[in-house]
């Protein structure tokens, strides 16, 4: 029974507990939804899975009237449509997978005031026709999901999502819910600026609050990739009555590795967006309803997936980024029980992911925040300290190292390196950056093959001067020194090794340079290309 006499706040959490039958509010949820109660425009910016639509959906019941719920994707949509009808709450949506007869019918129901919450897509809330026609009904709020969608600084900028910039002129009365897992501190800055409304002396009124990115039920490890059907046949098969998801590049691989998996008597399945559609939702539903299963999918599969006992989340390669990272490893363990993000990684996913997004365009600015967001993953596959510190950091939160990831369960063995940095960034500077890793470890190592004599490299001080290193550790500590920005990976120049501000910080002996020794694979098989 609801008091009226309750604080907006009181309010709220009564309904947590009657409509969906949770005690209390996680994270900051409570924060978000006091924060809109008081009418305030929010950005809320909280990990996957910790419960970003109840932030919105509260403040909709609370305020009566029409909330306006943006979001991309039809799937994620229905899902949440189905989700309310089934917590008995008004909730409908228009959209392209309904016929128009449907969408007709929805719309006379939201103009009769029968529905709380629409859900909508942003090129078809942004037509003059339907601003018009919702102009006239008693719009209280406006959520939108995927808010980060809105911003070019963001990893997955929607030319859609642009007009939403306008949505404050329209309905200057109700506060804005945006919602996002991408927590980058510019993308958080350009949504606010494009999204709240301004005061009248021209400043952005809202507020920004960020909920914490720690799951600290997950334990992280990384390790490099040797032979990835075996690791991953070892992992999975530890873990025999767990469900747990496997991540793949291709649609290709995911076969392949579901195929395999099979082979050794798992309950694995494939997914992925070109699998004909029914057998996509077999697999689902089998994944959703049976324990022990793994799915095998590429990141197509996950989003608005809500199963809470996914007890690990394995990357057969490096994702695209830390907030791509966060996101999918954030699938596993939703229980709050104990659960695992396990990666591998080798230096052909770097160069992978470096050329994907040169090869993605877009201008000089974009392409170098893209790949210092790749940086900060590599530099957490890499970490030499506890893991979740560098992933927070990330995210601007600071914790005291973690006990629960690889590092800091079984610390690296850390070896001075200083010397050996200098020399690479010596060989580099002396061949004019414009040489790759091979090149440069040659000369080093003092071989005498055509192409070292081709360039005269075999005439140069440094050319032998790294005899008692093997490749191996001078490939390990160039990834490290990549990974900590002393030497940077030019893909453009054909992963050509670049001098940074901080080789020459190393030069003046400003700063020192230490490395993992366990991160050196003598079998990793992966080559740069030549250059
Ligand atoms: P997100 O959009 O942040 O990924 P969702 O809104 O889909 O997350 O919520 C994830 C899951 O957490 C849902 O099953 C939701 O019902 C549940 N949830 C939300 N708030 C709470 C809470 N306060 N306590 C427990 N579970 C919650
Ligand atoms: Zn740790």
């Amino acid at each position: 029974p609801m008091d009226s006499e309750a604080s907006p706040g009181e309010r709220a959490l009564e309904m947590l507990k009657t409509v969906y039958g949770y005690d209390q509010f996680r994270g900051r949820q409570a924060e978000v939804i006091d924060s809109l109660l008081e009418g305030k425009s929010t950005l809320a910016v909280m990990p996957t899975g910790m419960g970003k639509s109840v932030c919105f959906q509260i403040p909709a019941l609370l305020f009566g009237g029409l909330t306006l719920v943006i979001s991309p994707l039809v799937a994620l949509m229905e899902d949440q449509v189905m989700a309310l009808k089934l917590l008995g709450i008004a909730a409908d949506s228009i959209n392209s997978s309904r016929s128009r007869e449907e969408n007709v019918s929805v719309w006379r129901r939201v103009a009769a005031g029968e529905v709380s919450l629409l859900y909508i897509a942003p090129e078809r809330l942004m037509t003059e026709r339907m601003l018009a026609a919702l102009a006239k009904l008693p719009i209280r709020l406006i959520a939108i999901d995927e808010a980060h969608c809105i911003s070019r600084w963001g990893p997955s900028f929607r030319p859609d999502y642009e007009g939403l910039t306008r949505l404050t002129d329209f309905f200057p009365g109700a506060p804005i819910a945006a919602l996002t897992a991408t927590a980058d501190e510019a993308t958080r800055e350009d949504i606010a600026e494009k999204l709240f409304p301004r005061t009248l002396d021209g400043q952005r009124d809202g507020k920004v609050i960020v909920s914490g990115f720690d799951r600290p039920n997950i334990r992280l490890s990384v390790q490099l990739r040797k032979d990835w059907k075996k690791q991953l046949l070892e992992f999975v098969e530890a873990r025999a009555e767990q469900s747990g998801i496997v991540y793949c590049l291709s649609r290709r691989k995911t076969e392949e590795a579901a195929e395999f998996l099979k082979e050794h008597g798992i309950k694995a399945f494939a997914y992925h967006a070109g699998m004909d559609s029914s057998i996509r939702a077999a697999h689902q539903a089998l994944f959703m309803r049976e324990s022990g299963t793994v799915m095998v999918a590429t990141i197509a599969f996950g989003m608005g997936i809500d199963k809470p006992d996914v007890r690990y989340v394995f990357h057969t390669n490096l994702p695209s980024n830390m907030e791509a990272y966060s996101q999918e490893i954030g699938r596993a363990g939703r229980d709050g029980e104990p659960s695992e993000a396990m990666m591998l990684y080798g230096l052909d996913d770097i160069r992978m992911r470096r050329s994907f997004i040169d090869n993605e365009g877009g201008d000089e600015d974009h392409l170098a925040r893209e790949h210092k967001r790749l940086d900060a993953l590599i530099a957490y596959c890499e970490a030499p300290t506890c893991r979740r510190q560098s992933l927070l950091s990330y995210f601007g939160e600071t914790i005291e190292p973690c006990n629960n990831c690889d590092v800091c369960l079984d610390p690296p063995e850390l070896k001075e390196g200083t010397a050996e940095a200098l020399s690479l960034i010596d060989v580099a500077e002396q061949t004019g950056e414009i040489f790759g890793a091979v090149q440069l470890i040659d000369i080093l190592r003092g071989l005498t093959h055509e192409k070292i004599k081709k360039y005269n490299h075999h005439t140069l001080p440094c050319h032998g001067s790294g005899k008692g290193t093997s490749k191996e550790d001078w490939r390990a500590i160039l990834r490290q020194m990549v990974a900590a920005n002393m030497l940077r990976l030019d893909i453009q120049g054909h992963g050509a090794l670049k001098l940074t501000a901080k080789s020459e910080a190393l030069k003046k002996g400003d700063i020192r340079f230490s490395y993992r020794t366990d991160v050196m694979a003598p079998s990793e098989l992966s080559r740069p290309k030549r250059t």
